[in-house]
């Protein structure tokens, strides 16, 4: 005998850093398993490698690699597919941690008490920031970016700041420009392409240190209100960790 298969709807969204449409599907338990296993292990890189499994499996445009991704567009993927499969509602819990007015004798109190947020994952949307992806060097040579994707910004190594830049820059270029011809980074060897990023002056430096530092970024800002000693807060989320309390 066979059981009928039963079917998921489809829906779609648009990638923050192209604009591509992606078509996905939501996620069933067993993709569910995978994550809440990963969640447990509290470790970000465990949680972020199954979050990018979930997605392989629900998006169901052709030619998207989640590898290749920059971490917002993967936080914002997994937040849609998140709403469609469990629903759009999170709840969230904060401790109170206000320190309370003490008595002469008594030693200080936090207030502790637990407050429960709901959080909608639909209304988390990038932080708007100019999505330009060029620098220009010359009038009429410059560089055009993509986004760094995750593993990479995991080598990022902030005490070797200019080393650092240097480094995601040859991996982050998709091409460079003069006025004659487009030349790909995939065509260029990798020795050529730190050439050309050493051979810059240092305020074309400061450009790719503004491209990395203004990349889009998932933030939502709650407000913690505790009813129980009226204390208040504005809470800002932000990481895909935040957004599951
Ligand atoms: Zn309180």
């Amino acid at each position: 005998m066979s059981l009928p298969k039963i079917d998921v709807p489809v829906y779609s969204t648009k990638l923050i850093s192209t604009g591509k449409t992606v078509k996905y599907r939501a996620f069933t338990v067993k993709e569910e398993k995978l994550f809440l296993m990963a969640n447990e292990s509290e470790d970000v890189d465990t949680v972020i490698d199954s979050i990018k499994q979930v997605l392989n499996n629900c998006i169901m445009t052709k030619g998207i690699d989640v590898e290749e991704l920059p971490l917002f567009d993967i936080e914002y993927l997994f937040l849609k597919l998140r709403a469609v499969s469990v629903g759009e509602v999170v709840n969230l819990r904060y401790k109170c941690n206000n320190i309370l007015p003490k008595l002469d004798d008594e030693e200080e109190k936090k207030c502790n008490h637990i407050v429960e947020i709901d959080l909608n994952l639909n209304e988390i949307t990038p932080e708007s920031v100019k999505i330009d992806k060029t620098i220009q060097i010359t009038d009429t040579m410059g560089i055009s970016m993509k986004y760094p994707t995750f593993d990479l910004l995991k080598e990022f190594d902030a005490d070797q700041e200019v080393d650092s830049i240097i480094k995601m820059t040859v991996k982050c270029i998709d091409f460079i420009y003069d006025k004659d011809s487009v030349y790909y980074a995939k065509d260029a060897k990798e020795e050529e392409l730190i050439d050309f990023v050493e051979s810059m002056q240092t305020k074309d430096l400061e450009k790719l240190k503004d491209f990395f530092s203004s990349m889009p970024k998932l933030k939502k800002q709650l407000d913690f209100n505790c009813v129980k000693c009226g204390y208040q807060e504005k809470i800002e989320l932000e990481g895909i960790q935040n957004f599951f309390g």
